[in-house]
């Protein structure tokens, strides 16, 4: 046993143990074995294959992409890395610092990493009917996987969830053939994300493509064939000829196996910015956590570049006598939607937030929500090359946002000028709104 500096004590015969094999703990487990070369890690993962990207799935889906272009990891060959998968977590000891599996095997941990992200919301609806084939969570490869076969088969297809993962499969389905519903209660796309002023050029250039957008919709009912197979889906009072539904109305972090562990605050695994539970043997990142700072406010930044850098930081983390803090809180979700680039920053949208304005031009929509006398949280459509500069301020908490209301030299491309002959005209081309 060792004590190092103010950090609990160590047991060197156990190993690092993580649970979750997606980008949060893969990334955790790499940067203990790069920081801590000597303490073995074992990862524990419900799924038989881990180390893919989860964004690309889509793409698979509709076979734009093959498998062995899904994978960001492969099993090497370190003796020290140890993965158990097909295993699911089923209940901690952190007196014992035991994890007990749902197979029977306790795991004997000397530093626990949580990294198991989130779990689909399935309405009930789906599974009414008894409906046994064609409804699918777009979530992970195992589904993926039963999607690419079954699509061939079943090109009717609705997506349930108008939010960034229903949009991009939408997009790939269209692109590639299949007729496609996309099915948002909301009143406008991307809801939690961004406003209605900017999501109307996005459901524009969808239609364009040719999705058939319903919004306040949902899918009421839905009717099955003999075998329990899919057959039509009843949104808005009509029925519409569906084989296939893809479910894709966000997720909750996956937290079952922890609720007798004392590690949750209102259902919640909260961690500080160094991703440090209240355990201080027991670390967290990705999807499942919400990171509060010292004001009290809370965070869920659940992209893929936070649960990158945050599984990182928290391997870095491990043994180190003062962990160090998470450098950036706030989400980037960059998204080339079918030649529209789209970029979305910060915690705060103007849903969440309590005042936001937005800017537009033929070409270009921007926002920017506010919390007091601090830029929170934005978004850019169209050009997005303020974007850099945009999440300095939030990341900084100044308040004015000159370069995306002001026409400055990036928020153009470099003719504009020429062709609208001075400045000042571009300036009668910015119809400002106060929101939400
Ligand atoms: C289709 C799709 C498209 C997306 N596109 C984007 C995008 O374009 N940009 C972006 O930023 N984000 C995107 N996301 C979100 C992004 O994928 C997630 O933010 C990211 O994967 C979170 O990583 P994570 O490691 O926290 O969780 P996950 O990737 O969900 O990994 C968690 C792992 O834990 C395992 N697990 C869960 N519970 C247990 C248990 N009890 N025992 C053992 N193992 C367990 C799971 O099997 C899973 O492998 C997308 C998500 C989806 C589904």
């Amino acid at each position: 046993m060792v004590f190092d500096g103010n950090r609990p004590m160590s047991d060197a015969t156990k190993p690092v143990v993580v649970v979750g094999g997606g980008a949060a703990g893969i990334n955790a487990a790499l940067s203990c074995r790069a920081y801590f070369p000597e303490k073995p890690v074992t990862i524990v993962d419900t799924e038989a294959q881990i180390g893919y990207y989860r964004p690309l799935l889509p793409q698979f889906v509709v076979k734009k992409i093959n498998e062995d272009k899904l994978f960001f990891w492969q099993p090497n060959q370190d003796p020290l890395l140890t993965l158990k998968l097909n295993q699911n977590a089923a209940s901690l000891d952190r007196e014992k610092r035991l994890l007990h599996l749902e197979g029977g095997e306790t795991l004997a941990y000397d530093r626990l990493i949580l990294a198991p992200g989130g779990r689909p919301f399935i309405p009930p609806v789906c599974y009414s009917q008894s409906c046994r084939l064609g409804v699918f969570p777009i979530r992970n490869l195992t589904e993926a996987r039963a999607i690419r076969r079954w699509l061939p088969e079943n090109r009717n297809v609705a997506i349930l969830g108008g939010g960034l993962v229903g949009v991009k499969t939408a997009v790939q389905l269209t692109l590639s053939g299949f007729p496609c519903v996309l099915v948002e209660k909301e009143a406008h796309l991307l809801p939690n994300l961004i406003s209605s002023r900017l999501a109307r050029p996005i459901a524009d250039h969808l239609r364009n493509l040719g999705v058939d957008i319903r919004i306040d919709s949902t899918v009421e009912e839905i009717r099955v064939g003999e075998l329990g197979e899919l057959k039509e889906v009843r949104i808005f009072g009509k029925w519409v000829l569906c084989d296939t539904l893809l479910v894709a109305i966000g997720s909750t972090p996956e937290l079952g196996f922890l609720a007798d562990s004392g590690l949750l605050e209102d259902n919640e695994l909260v961690v500080g910015p160094t991703l440090q539970t209240s355990d201080k043997n027991v670390f967290a990142a990705g999807d499942a956590i919400t990171i509060k700072t010292e004001d009290g406010a809370k965070h869920t930044p659940w992209t893929w570049p936070q649960a990158v850098s945050q599984g990182k930081l928290a391997g870095a983390n491990l043994y180190r006598s003062a962990p160090a803090a998470l450098n950036r809180l706030s989400r980037v979700n960059a998204q080339n939607v079918a030649g529209l680039p789209l970029v979305v920053l910060g915690g705060e949208s103007a849903r969440s937030c309590a005042y936001s304005e937005s800017v537009h031009h033929p070409q270009w929509w921007r926002e920017w929500c506010q919390h007091q006398d601090r830029i929170t949280g934005g978004a850019l459509v169209g050009n997005i090359s303020d974007a850099g500069p945009l999440h300095a301020k939030i990341a900084t908490g100044e308040i004015v946002p000159d370069d995306i209301v002001k026409p400055g030299t990036r928020a153009f491309p470099r003719d504009t000028w020429r062709h609208l002959g001075q400045r000042r005209q571009v300036r009668l081309f910015h119809v400002k709104e106060t929101g939400p």
